[in-house]
C-alpha cells in the first residue's frame, strides 16, 4: 500500500502502539482514586502532561485533554464566546479554516454572536489591513488556523497576534494548530488557545488537546467529577494520553530535517505533474511541503482516487472532514469554482519513500491519461 493521504489521519507509529499497551497494562487504577493504583496513574497522568506542556513551554495547568480538534475547537470557541458574551458578540475567523470552525461559527450565530471573515490575499496570506480594520471594542475573539488542511498555507501567528492585540488587547486570540504540529515550530506563545489532535502525529485517534492560557478564563461546556482539570471532567483516558505525550515528542525530533526530505518528495511530483496542461498546481509561497493541492481540470478528482485505489495507492480529495464538497480553501485564494471543484490533496510525511513516490508518479500518470482518454 502506498498511503498519501497524511493529513487526513496517519498510522499510529509502533513507538506510540506500544506506549498504549504498556499503560493500558500496567495503569489499571483511575487517576482519580485515592490508593495507590489510582496515585500510581495520576503520577503518569502528571509526568505525561508535564512532558507535552515542556516541550511547548507551557504550565501543565494549560494543557486540556479533548478527543481531538473538533472538541478543542469547540471548547475554545464557544467556551471563550460564552465567558465574554457582556463584553461583545464579535467573532472574526479566516476564510482557510478547518469545516469544524464554520460549523461552530453556525451555532454560535443562531445564538446570536456576530461573525466576520477576513480576507486573504492571492497567496492565502491573511490580510493585515482587513484584519486590523476588522477587529472592534466588541471583538472577542479571532480564530485563523496555522496551517490549512487543504492547501497547506501557513500563517505568521505572531504577527497576526500583534496586529489583533493592538487593536483591542482583550480580544483572545485562538489557533487551530492541527495541521501545524509534527510539521512546522510552533509557539504556544503567540496564541492565547490552541487546538492540536494526535492523528494527525502518529498518535492513537480519540485524543487532542486545547491549549488555553492560563491567562485568560472560558466557559466550561462539560461538567462532572474529576479533580486534575475543572474543563476536563470524568476519568482521564490514560492510555491515550501517555500515547499523545509520546506522539508529540517524537513528532518534534528532528523538524527540520524531515521537512527538508518532504520538500524534496513534494518537488519531484510537482515537476513530473507540470508536465500536464490540465493539472494545476495549487501551491503559493506559504504552502507547507507536506500538504500538497492539485486541481485535475479535465478529470473527476473522485474517479482518480478510486482508480489509484485499486492499485492499493491512497490519496486525499480536499479536507477529509468535507470530501465531496467543493474546496473552500481554494475558492478563498483563486476565487475559481471549476479549479475548487477539481482538487486532490496528496499529504507527504516523513516515512514516505521516494520509491513510493515513483510508484505513485508511475500509477497517477497512467490512470489519469486513461480517464483523460475515456472523454
Ligand atoms: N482542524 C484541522 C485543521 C484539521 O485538519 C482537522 C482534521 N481533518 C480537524 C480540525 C479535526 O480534527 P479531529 O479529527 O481530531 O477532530
Amino acid at each position: 500500500m502506498i498511503y498519501l493521504d497524511y493529513s487526513a489521519t496517519t498510522p499510529v507509529s509502533f513507538e506510540v502502539l506500544d506506549t498504549i499497551s504498556k499503560v493500558t497494562k500496567e495503569f489499571v487504577g483511575n487517576a482519580n482514586s485515592l490508593h495507590i493504583l489510582g496515585q500510581k496513574s495520576a503520577g503518569l497522568l502528571e509526568s505525561a502532561t508535564k512532558q507535552i506542556a515542556d516541550i511547548f513551554g507551557v504550565n501543565s495547568s494549560e494543557i486540556i485533554y479533548t478527543s481531538g480538534a473538533t472538541e478543542a475547537n469547540n471548547m475554545a470557541l464557544i467556551g471563550a464566546s460564552l465567558a465574554n458574551h457582556k463584553k461583545g458578540k464579535h467573532i472574526i475567523v479566516s476564510k482557510l479554516e478547518h469545516p469544524s470552525i464554520y460549523a461552530i461559527c453556525d451555532y454560535l450565530k443562531s445564538i446570536g454572536f456576530e461573525i466576520s471573515y477576513v480576507n486573504n490575499d492571492s497567496e492565502g496570506l491573511i490580510d493585515f489591513d482587513h484584519l486590523k480594520e476588522l477587529v472592534r471594542d466588541d471583538t472577542i475573539l479571532v480564530s485563523i488556523c496555522a496551517v490549512n488542511s487543504e492547501t497547506g498555507v501557513r500563517q505568521p501567528l505572531k504577527m497576526i497576534r500583534q496586529i489583533i492585540k493592538k487593536e483591542n488587547i482583550a480580544t483572545l486570540f485562538h489557533s487551530d494548530l492541527t495541521q501545524a504540529i509534527g510539521k512546522i515550530p510552533v509557539n504556544l506563545h503567540d496564541v492565547d488557545l490552541a487546538s492540536m489532535s494526535g492523528h494527525k502525529i502518529f498518535g492513537p485517534k480519540g485524543i487532542g488537546f486545547l491549549y488555553k492560557s492560563s491567562m485568560i478564563k472560558i466557559t466550561p461546556l462539560l461538567y462532572g467529577s474529576g479533580k486534575y482539570n475543572e474543563l476536563n471532567p470524568g476519568t482521564p483516558p490514560l492510555p491515550l494520553i501517555a500515547a499523545l505525550s509520546k506522539a508529540i515528542r517524537l513528532a518534534n525530533v528532528d523538524l527540520e530535517k524531515k521537512e527538508r526530505f518532504v520538500s524534496l518528495i513534494n518537488e519531484k511530483i510537482v515537476n513530473e505533474l507540470k508536465k500536464y496542461p490540465n493539472i494545476i498546481i495549487n501551491k503559493t509561497k506559504y504552502s507547507i511541503p507536506q500538504i500538497l493541492n492539485i486541481s485535475v481540470m479535465d478529470v473527476m478528482p473522485e474517479s482518480l482516487i478510486h482508480a489509484l485505489e485499486k492499485h492499493e495507492i491512497y490519496i486525499g480529495t480536499n479536507t477529509a472532514c468535507s470530501s465531496g464538497d467543493i474546496s473552500s480553501s481554494i475558492m478563498a485564494i483563486y476565487d475559481d469554482q471549476k479549479r475548487a471543484k477539481h482538487t486532490l490533496r496528496i499529504s507527504l510525511s516523513h516515512v514516505t519513500t521516494t520509491d513510493e513516490i515513483n510508484k505513485f508518479l508511475e500509477k497517477f500518470c497512467e490512470e489519469y491519461e486513461k480517464l483523460g482518454s475515456l472523454k
